[in-house]
């Protein structure tokens, strides 16, 4: 069973968590590892080369019913405990996040694909939202409001919305759940997680620091397995008051139905098609890292991918030529091998999603100047591709590509770019570069997405509110606003307080 290198890389990293789960068949229920109740099992693989690297539990509702009732019990404590006292178990978990910064890194690596640079990235990154919270858990400040009636005194309390379930996807499989987990533990809530079956033990490594940091148990649950039978379980309990999800618009277009039945508060952050604009005043250097940057992290699997690069008609060639240059640069492969900037992608359906998107480009009149195929490594990985001549009718401009693909639109004026730009249902992130100040605030302005890159390609951080506009999603995550979907506020009158 363990005889293939990702397996023995899987022990390697095992050993380094100290007595971790993640390679035996269990998720995390009322502080204790505990497998399906009927056996099952699913596959976890690499990637990058298709070995089996592990097997984890095929939980359904049954599972995720035991999960939300520890979590409903574990909130009863860990709501009423100090919010200073919550912010020291965040702390030892960050703590003990960034002292196993490489064994985490290198399980996202193994199970997601990316390079282990970028993994050990996201573990910076999404550890920083644990940080960030355990400080913001100390500021959850109510208000005192000025009466009407002089005999009265108002206040608003803020307070844990109760128990949540988080579902999150495989692209981040650390930064998604930390950056749900962080803000609800802080303020007082207990969480069932569901991470993606891709990519779940990163979110079982996670889980076991947790309750190495002192988290107590029920606080913080794992189930896996029956995506739809976890998520049904979830919607279905009236004990659970939050879903917070991230993944694709059509999952939560279906979670968003299913929370109506017990009225349940829903944060969603969805996909993207994220335009990335290149005015002719811009520096072309700069434009080239920070499209190149927005659009090939992690293979282009990231919600705020630059999904469109819509060129300015002066500059148009020039960029389409030195981005090319930059893109042919980018070395692909395992993301265990040194060097290598590109991994593969999720699975095989990824890839052929890409190519038929290639394909329908190719047959309306774009040019693939760069790429455009599968890489000679084969299975899962795809060339880094330019494509010019794309216009917004293609899919490759009108869905999120998920791949290293990027198109090239073009336009002649701002007004223009700002039609392009915001023709989708989409609404998450854009990217504009431009050396003009007075351009650089009207357009941000004019663009209807939730975040707005200025001649920069990469900005997602704990500080700053993440979240999208139109069908990119519901609430924010991150920042002093990330908390907010995570607490409710009570109004409290008392009355008759003049007498004495
Ligand atoms: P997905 O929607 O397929 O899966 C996301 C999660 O939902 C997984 O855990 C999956 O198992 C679960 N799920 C699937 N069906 C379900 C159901 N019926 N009920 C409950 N849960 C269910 O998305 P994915 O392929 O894992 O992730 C890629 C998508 O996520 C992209 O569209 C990307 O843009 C989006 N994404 C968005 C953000 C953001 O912050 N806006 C961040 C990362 C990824």
């Amino acid at each position: 069973r363990m005889h293939h290198p990702s397996a023995f890389r899987l022990m390697s990293i095992a050993g380094g968590l100290k007595n971790s789960p993640i390679f035996r068949s269990l998720g995390l229920i009322g502080g204790k590892w505990i497998g399906a109740h009927d056996g099952n099992t699913l596959k976890v693989n690499n990637p990058s080369t298709g070995e089996i690297i592990a097997n984890v539990p095929f939980m359904g509702g049954r599972e995720t019913n035991d999960a939300i009732s520890s979590a409903y019990d574990a909130f009863n404590s860990w709501s009423k405990i100090t919010a200073a006292e919550r912010s020291k178990y965040l702390r030892n978990w960050y703590d003990l996040i960034m002292s196993h910064k490489e064994e985490l890194g290198q399980l996202i690596t193994l199970e997601q694909g990316k390079p282990l640079k970028e993994a050990l990235g996201e573990v910076s990154y999404g550890a920083s939202f644990i940080e960030f919270f355990a400080e913001e858990a100390k500021r959850v400040y109510g208000d005192i409001i000025p009466a009407t009636l002089a005999d009265r005194r108002l206040f608003v309390l803020k307070q844990p919305v109760g128990v949540v379930g988080a579902i999150t996807p495989w692209n981040f499989p650390l930064a998604m759940i930390t950056r749900k987990v962080g803000p609800a533990l802080a303020c007082g809530c207990t969480v069932v997680v569901k991470p993606s079956e891709l990519t779940p033990l990163t979110a079982l490594a996670a889980a076991e620091l947790a309750l190495q940091a002192g988290i107590p148990p029920g606080v913080l649950n794992v189930v896996m397995g029956n995506a739809p039978d976890i998520g049904d379980a979830l919607l279905a309990s009236p004990q659970v008051r939050k879903i917070t999800f991230t993944g694709s618009t059509a999952v939560g277009k279906k979670l968003m139905t299913g929370a109506a039945g017990t009225v349940k508060r829903l944060s969603l952050e969805l996909g993207g098609n994220a335009p990335c604009i290149v005015f002719d005043d811009a520096d072309l250097d700069v434009a080239v890292k920070g499209a190149l940057a927005a659009k090939f992290r992690n293979s282009g699997q990231t919600c705020v991918c630059a999904n469109r690069v819509i060129v300015q008609e002066g500059i148009y060639e020039k960029f389409a030529e030195a981005f090319s240059k930059a893109v042919q640069n980018l070395q692909v492969g395992d993301g265990f091998t040194e060097g290598v900037v590109q991994g593969p992608l999720i699975n095989e359906a990824a890839v052929q999603k890409v190519e038929s998107f290639i394909q329908d480009a190719v047959s309306k009149g774009a040019k693939v100047i760069l790429g455009g195929k599968r890489h000679s490594l084969g299975m899962t990985f795809y060339e880094p591709t330019v494509v010019t001549d794309v216009r917004s009718e293609m899919l490759l401009a009108r869905e999120e590509v998920f791949g290293p693909v990027a198109p090239l639109l073009r336009f002649k004026t701002e007004e223009e770019a700002i039609r392009i730009a915001n023709d989708t249902n989409a609404g998450l992130a854009a990217y504009i570069f431009t050396n003009n100040v007075r351009r650089t605030w009207r357009v941000s302005e004019a663009l209807d997405y939730g975040l707005v890159g200025v001649n920069e390609g990469i900005i997602s951080t704990e500080v700053a509110p993440f979240g999208g506009v139109k069908q990119s999603g519901l609430g924010r995550e991150g920042s002093k606003y990330g908390i907010d979907e995570y607490l409710e506020l009570k109004y409290i009158c008392l009355g008759d307080m003049t007498r004495k």
